[in-house]
């Protein structure tokens, strides 16, 4: 069956999540006087980065909400006890200097354009629903997606098979007919190949050759998906 729609994944995928933490994150520890206690800006971030996805694993779990896991990031990477307002307020320091910083990635508006309107469109996210769908208006593209589905209120994160069937269902259609794209070769591509749609790997790292990820179909970026999907059987 030819594919009819196609789900995205929104971080790292079509919004530059990675380069937008990384601006709002130093700007933050700028302004909160924390850079001096690591021993360089890339230090301090690599430390962000191993706490962020410490407590977003927590959040993926069920552990923990979403803004609890804000909180807790707050706490571990001061290494003290804050009250949950204090961890609300500092972390929303460093939101506001991350949202000044929000950027889409230069080939995902032209990517939907020429995918559009061959193809139906649709979000699925493990973040929170109320924080992607804030992200995509924001970035003036939530009205390109039919449908925006996210682990908080699907119950299931990716790479659950769960996850991706409930994308198919919202769009009505079977997972033959759908093809996924995101920027994780395990959680998106694998996992979306898995569960019985088409996975696309979007590897922006620019590495000449794939690495030894078997079975996985690539792309470097989004200019090569529409051919990609034409040639899909
Ligand atoms: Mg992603």
């Amino acid at each position: 069956m030819p594919i009819r729609a196609v789900l995205w994944d929104v971080d790292d995928t079509l919004f530059d999540y990675t380069g937008s933490d990384r601006a709002g994150a130093l700007r933050h520890m700028k302004a909160e006087g924390l850079l001096d206690r690591h021993p360089s800006p890339e230090a301090a971030l690599e430390r962000w980065k191993q706490v962020m996805n410490e407590q977003f694993a927590r959040f993926l779990s069920g552990e923990l909400g979403f803004h609890e896991h804000r909180r807790e990031r707050a706490r571990s990477f001061l290494g003290t006890s804050l009250t949950d307002e204090e961890a609300d307020l500092w972390f929303g320091r460093y939101v506001t200097l991350y949202e000044q910083a929000w950027t889409l990635f230069p080939d995902a508006v032209p990517a939907l354009d020429a995918l559009t309107p061959a193809y139906r469109h649709g979000a699925l996210s493990n973040s929170s629903t109320a924080n992607q769908d804030r992200k995509l208006h924001r970035l003036g593209i939530r009205r390109r997606f039919e449908v925006l589905l996210c682990a908080d209120e699907l119950g299931h994160a990716k790479p659950a098979p769960e996850a991706f069937h409930a994308g198919c269902e919202a769009l009505g259609l079977p997972p033959s007919e759908v093809a996924y794209v995101g920027d994780r070769h395990d959680i998106d591509a694998r996992a979306a190949d898995e569960a019985g749609l088409s996975g696309v790997w979007i590897d922006r790292s620019g590495a000449p050759h794939p690495g030894p990820v078997a079975g996985v179909r690539r792309i470097t970026g989004l200019a090569e998906l529409p051919g990609l999907l034409a040639a899909l059987p």
